[in-house]
Order: C-alpha cells, then sequence, then structure tokens
C-alpha cells in the first residue's frame, strides 16, 4: 500500500472511530462492484454513491437566490477516494443500512415555494426589529400573481394583523388594483422589510439586508410579469435605484425576466392628496401593460 493511500486510509478508520464504529471487515474480492469513473475519471465514490462534490455543486433552488441558510456541511475529503484505493477490496462498516456516504437528501429541483420561504423565515431573528414586532408580514395574495406590489414595511395595522397593507395606505392600494379591474386576492402584496420599524420610521440598511433576500425569494417563486415599488426604499431595493420617486416613477425597467415600475407610496399620497394623479397615471400604465399578452 502506498504512503497516500495508507494516510488517506487511516484518516478514514479513523473517522468512523470518532463515531464509533470499531469494527471492520473486508469484503471478498469477487462482491466488489467496478465503480463508474467520474467525468474527471480519477475521483469515485466508495460504493459506487454519488460523489458529494457532485450532489452539493448541482444547482438548487436555494443557489439561485442569496439565502442565509447554509447547507450542512459535509465531509468532502472523505467521502471520495482516489481511483487507485479502488483497486483494494472496500472496507465497510458493519452497519450498512446507515451509509455514511450517501449526500443528505435534496430539495427536489424546482423553484422554491412561498410556504418554503416562509418556513426558512421562522420566527426571524436575523435584525433588530424583531424585538419590536407583534407579527412578521411575510405577504399576501396569488402565488402565481402577475402583478407584486413591494411596499415599505409593516406599519401599525400590518403589524397587528400579521397582513400587508391592510391600514388606510392599504385601503387607497385596494381602491387603486380595483380601478385596473383587479381583485386585491389577484395580486401579491409584500414589503422590504417583513417586520414593523419602530415608530413607522424608513428600515435601516441592515434590517433591508437582512430582510431583502426574502423579498427576492418571494419574487423568484412568483415569477411576476410585474412588479410594482410603492416608495423610494422598494425602488432602492428592488432596483437599486437612488433617484426621487418623482422623477422615476411611471418608468418601467427590467428585473429579471420581469419588468418593474416605480410609483409614489400610497402612504405618501394620503399626506399629500394632490399627488393622487400621479398615482393614477402609474396606475393606468400597470393596466395597459397587463393587457399585453
Ligand atoms: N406601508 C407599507 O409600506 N407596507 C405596508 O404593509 C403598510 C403600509
Amino acid at each position: 500500500m502506498d504512503d497516500r493511500l495508507h494516510i488517506e486510509l487511516s484518516s478514514w478508520l479513523e473517522f468512523y472511530r470518532e463515531l464509533g464504529i470499531e469494527e471492520f471487515y473486508r469484503r471478498a474480492p469477487s462482491s466488489a462492484t467496478p465503480l463508474p469513473p467520474t467525468r474527471e475519471g480519477t475521483r469515485v465514490a466508495v460504493d459506487g454513491h454519488q460523489p458529494l462534490s457532485q450532489a452539493a455543486s448541482k444547482p438548487g433552488p436555494e443557489e439561485t437566490v442569496p439565502v442565509n441558510s447554509a447547507a450542512p456541511p459535509v465531509p468532502l475529503l472523505r467521502a471520495e477516494v482516489s481511483q487507485t484505493a479502488v483497486g483494494a477490496p472496500p472496507i465497510r462498516p458493519p452497519a450498512p443500512t446507515l451509509s455514511l456516504f450517501e449526500a443528505p437528501p435534496t430539495k427536489p429541483s424546482g423553484p422554491e415555494t412561498l410556504e418554503e420561504i416562509r418556513a426558512d423565515l421562522g420566527d426571524c431573528r436575523r435584525c433588530k426589529l424583531a424585538s419590536g414586532r407583534k407579527h412578521i408580514v411575510f405577504g399576501e395574495g396569488n402565488p402565481h400573481a402577475e402583478l407584486v406590489f413591494v411596499g415599505e414595511g409593516p406599519g401599525a395595522d400590518e403589524d397587528e394583523q400579521g397582513l400587508p397593507f391592510v391600514g388606510r395606505a392599504g385601503q387607497l392600494l385596494n381602491r387603486m388594483i380595483q380601478m385596473i379591474g383587479m381583485k386585491r386576492g389577484e395580486v401579491y402584496i409584500c414589503n422590504v422589510v417583513k417586520c414593523r420599524p419602530p415608530g413607522n420610521r424608513a428600515p435601516e440598511k441592515d434590517e433591508i439586508e437582512a430582510c431583502s433576500p426574502f423579498l427576492f425569494r418571494q419574487l423568484e417563486a412568483i415569477k411576476p410579469r410585474l412588479i410594482c415599488c410603492l416608495g423610494a426604499p422598494a425602488v432602492k431595493t428592488v432596483l437599486g435605484i437612488k433617484d426621487g420617486i418623482t422623477k422615476i416613477h411611471g418608468q418601467f425597467y427590467d428585473f429579471a425576466t420581469a419588468k418593474a415600475l416605480a410609483t409614489v407610496h400610497p402612504a405618501y399620497v394620503l399626506r399629500n392628496p394632490r399627488e393622487e394623479k400621479l398615482l393614477r397615471e402609474d396606475f393606468d400604465k400597470i393596466r395597459e401593460f397587463l393587457k399585453r399578452k
């Protein structure tokens, strides 16, 4: 046995011993199944299982978007042996039902669902807003909506009910949705941050950084045709545009495979009723856009 193989085998046995597996036996050479070469032709998985490195590199839905949840660590080095080691009869632990070489179960491929994203958010404590909230306001509406509204963050009413845009600004939003011939249940409504900022202040940078990955995952799951950003924090987060809303409102931007449009926040219109015209104009554009198939 060459030195490299000896070192590798020792490290492997030590790994098993750390797990409390002390006994090993040699499988009869005749029962050894030839292992297929990998694409590289040199590194193969023990016992014919898929190499962990390959399993881990498979593009999964969680890779498409920033995620906070890290994949469980896998002992890559120990899960693979070089082709030269395969010539020797494989050494197996006495309990073959538990394979230490199997990749952890992977999620079925395909986009994440909103339920999965909500489950991952859990009882979120990723930022300081958690301490003051009553409810996480994840979002509400049609999971396959053509139109998604992104607001700033929950206010008092939303925090109380755990639903977005249910206060006065929400009532105005509902009216605008009706004005373009849609029902609230047809669209999806969410926010840049999912917990109420104290005193309804604007969400801060660290809070947006902690929360916005979930927003992007929601958008990825819904795959709307149009995203309507309500107010500056939404525009900045979704489109990265810092210009004033009154300058860029009503224009269509590309966002992945969707379009995005910015308009003024309904709460701003409640404070400045003369700006309702601007909101109406932008909603007319939304209606026109959605009419085109
Ligand atoms: N304002 C927002 O930005 N979001 C809400 O959910 C309610 C008010």
